[in-house]
């Protein structure tokens, strides 16, 4: 993937990409925490950089709902959603509405070609929907 990318294949890269492909949506402190595990002491300026290379090479999203900080996943390209929930912010996937991209269509385009629509959804995970009601 990071040759495609026409990125070097270094092992911060890698390690990095893994982490993220492991744990979807994890958070930049998470990230770390994987990597260092996994490679011993790297630096967080070191694990920014990666990820902010990453990203801007379309191997991997970064999303920021509103209220979170940034977090980063895999799964690139396809316009899914994501369903946050409001009381411990855990974040599932959620595919594209009504098939493909950009999956909703703009009342009024204003003549933009659109790609993507961004969607979140909120409301209560399982867990704290069940801990709100017992
Ligand atoms: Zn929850
Ligand atoms: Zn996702």
């Amino acid at each position: 993937m990071l040759r495609e990318a026409a990125l070097r294949v270094t092992r911060p890269r890698v390690a990095v990409l893994s982490a993220v492909h492991a744990h979807p949506h994890a958070d930049t402190d998470s990230i770390i925490g994987v990597v260092r595990a996994d490679l011993g002491e790297v630096s967080h300026q070191a694990v920014y950089d990666v990820l902010r290379a990453l990203t801007a090479a379309g191997l991997l999203r970064r999303i920021e709902p509103p209220g979170s900080v940034a977090r980063y996943e895999a799964r690139v390209g396809d316009n899914h959603h994501h369903v946050v929930c409001r009381s411990c912010g855990v974040i599932a996937d959620v595919d594209c509405a009504v098939g493909t991209a950009p999956c909703l269509t703009a009342s009024d385009d204003h003549g933009f070609a659109i790609d993507e629509a961004e969607v979140i959804y909120w409301g209560l995970c399982p867990g704290c929907s069940t801990a709100l009601s017992s």
